[in-house]
C-alpha cells in the first residue's frame, strides 16, 4: 500500500497513532497547514475591503478557492457559498427556504440523518405547521426508492437527505430521489458531509438543489464549509444573516442585498480556512477519488474479515461499499471500550454520533464507529482489532 502518512505531520509527532475517526474529522496534510501559515505570514488582511495590494491578493486567493470548489463538484462559482461547516450550510438552507413553507406542507427526511441534517427542518415544521415525514427504512436501515415513493405526495415541498450516512455508511439513491421529487415540485437538500470527501459528487448529474459539506472532513481546515445551491434558488431565497459585506444599499428603513452567493456571506469570512480549502481539494484530487475509495474499501474488507472472526461482536453494517464500521462488543459499554482504544493510541468514536434516531433504530443507546480514510493502512486495522479483543476480554472478565 502506498504510504500517504508521510504527508501528514501528525504522524511524525505521534509515532504509533492509529487514527480511525476520519468520519468525525480528517487529518490535515502539510500543504494545507503551510497555506494557513502562508496567509498569516504573508497576507494577513481582510478580503473584499482594502484598496491595497495585500487585500487584493487575499481576495484573489479567496475567490480562486470558490472556483476550485465549484469545479470539484461540477457547479458554477456563483453557486458556491462559504459557511462555517456542513451544519451551518444545512441550517442556512432551512432557515432561508422556510419563507416558502406553509402549514400542511410536507418535508421528507430519514431516520438515518445526522442531527444537523434534519433538526433544522424539524424546527421549520414546528414554526410553520408543516409535517416532517420519514421514509421507512428497510430492516438493515437502508433507504429504497420503493419506500421513498410511499411518502412522496403532492404536498411534499422539501426532501432533506444524506448522500452517505455517518452511522451505517450506506449511499442513498440521490439521483433517483431528485428526479422523483422534482416531478412533484419539491426541492432536495443533500447532506454531503460523508460523501464529498470520499467519492466523486457531481451536482449537475445528481440534479440536487442544495449540497452541504465541511472542509475539515476532506483534509481541509476546520471552520469552513460549503453550501452549493442552484443559482435561481439562491437568488430567490432571502438572506438569514445581515450586516457587513452582504448589503448593496442601506438606508435608515430600507436595505438591498448583493446577488448570491455574497448575500449569504456577511462579515469577515474564514479567510485562511477558505484559502487553504483549495489546497485540500488539490491534494485529494491528485490522489484521486477513485484511488481513495478503492483504498478505503480494501481496508474495510480487511477489517471486516478480521472483526467477524472475533467472538462477541455485533456489526451493524456489513456492507462493503462504505468506509466505516459501526459495531458493539456484546456486554461492553462503548465508552468503556473506548478507554482501551485510547490507551493503545487507537482513535475511534463511541456514542450516538449526533444521530440518535438511527442509533435507536439499531436498538442501541450508543455504538463504536471505526472509520477509514486513504492515509490508513493495514497496521492501523491490526491495532484496532487487537484493541477490540483486549476491550472484550478486559471488561467481560469482571
Ligand atoms: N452531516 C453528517 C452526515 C456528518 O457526519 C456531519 C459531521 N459529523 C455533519 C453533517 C455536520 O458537519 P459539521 O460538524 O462539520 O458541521
Amino acid at each position: 500500500m502506498e504510504d500517504y502518512k508521510k504527508y501528514f505531520p501528525i504522524y511524525a509527532n505521534h509515532k504509533d497513532l492509529a487514527y480511525l475517526d476520519s468520519a468525525a474529522s480528517s487529518l490535515k496534510p502539510k500543504c494545507v497547514i503551510d497555506k494557513i501559515d502562508y496567509y498569516y505570514n504573508n497576507i494577513c488582511v481582510n478580503v473584499n475591503r482594502g484598496v491595497y495590494s495585500l487585500s487584493y491578493e487575499a481576495t484573489d486567493l479567496y475567490e480562486e478557492s470558490r472556483r476550485v470548489v465549484a469545479k470539484f463538484i461540477n457547479a458554477k462559482e456563483e453557486e458556491i457559498v462559504f459557511t462555517r461547516g456542513a451544519s451551518a450550510s444545512l441550517n442556512l438552507v432551512a432557515n432561508s427556504y422556510m419563507d416558502f413553507i406553509n402549514p400542511g406542507d410536507e418535508i421528507i427526511t430519514t431516520l438515518q440523518e445526522h442531527h444537523s441534517s434534519f433538526m433544522p427542518w424539524l424546527n421549520v415544521c414546528n414554526k410553520k405547521g408543516a409535517k416532517l415525514v420519514y421514509i421507512p427504512l428497510t430492516e438493515d436501515g437502508k433507504v429504497t426508492i420503493e419506500n421513498f415513493k410511499k411518502v412522496l405526495t403532492k404536498n411534499t415541498k422539501v426532501v432533506a437527505i444524506n448522500q452517505v450516512s455517518n452511522v451505517l455508511g450506506y449511499t442513498n439513491p440521490i439521483k433517483e430521489i431528485c428526479k422523483l421529487a422534482h416531478e412533484v415540485g419539491a426541492i432536495v437538500s443533500v447532506d454531503g458531509a460523508q460523501s464529498v470527501p470520499h467519492m466523486k459528487v457531481d451536482v449537475k448529474d445528481l440534479d440536487c438543489d442544495f449540497l452541504s459539506f465541511s472542509g475539515h472532513k476532506m483534509c481541509g481546515p476546520s471552520g469552513v464549509g460549503v453550501l452549493y445551491g442552484k443559482y435561481n434558488l439562491l437568488q430567490k431565497m432571502p438572506p438569514v444573516e445581515f450586516g457587513g459585506d452582504m448589503a448593496q444599499d442601506v438606508y435608515e428603513h430600507e436595505m438591498t442585498f448583493k446577488d448570491a452567493p455574497y448575500k449569504f456571506e456577511t462579515g469577515t469570512p474564514l479567510i485562511s480556512e477558505v484559502i487553504a480549502l483549495k489546497d485540500a481539494i488539490d491534494f485529494i484530487s491528485n490522489i484521486g477519488l477513485d484511488n481513495i475509495k478503492a483504498r478505503e474499501l480494501e481496508l474495510k474488507k480487511y477489517a471486516l474479515d478480521k472483526l467477524k472472526s472475533v467472538d462477541g461482536i455485533e456489526i451493524y453494517n456489513n456492507n462493503l461499499d462504505s468506509s466505516l464500521i459501526t459495531f458493539n462488543i456484546k456486554g461492553v459499554h462503548p465508552h468503556d471500550a473506548a478507554s482501551i482504544f485510547d490507551k493503545n493510541n487507537v482513535c475511534i468514536r463511541a456514542g450516538f454520533h449526533c444521530a440518535q434516531p438511527i442509533t435507536r433504530f439499531l436498538d442501541q443507546i450508543s455504538t463504536i464507529r471505526c472509520s477509514f480514510y486513504f492515509y490508513n493502512d493495514f497496521s492501523d486495522v491490526d491495532k484496532f482489532v487487537k484493541s477490540v479483543i483486549e476491550a472484550r476480554d478486559f471488561f467481560l472478565s469482571f
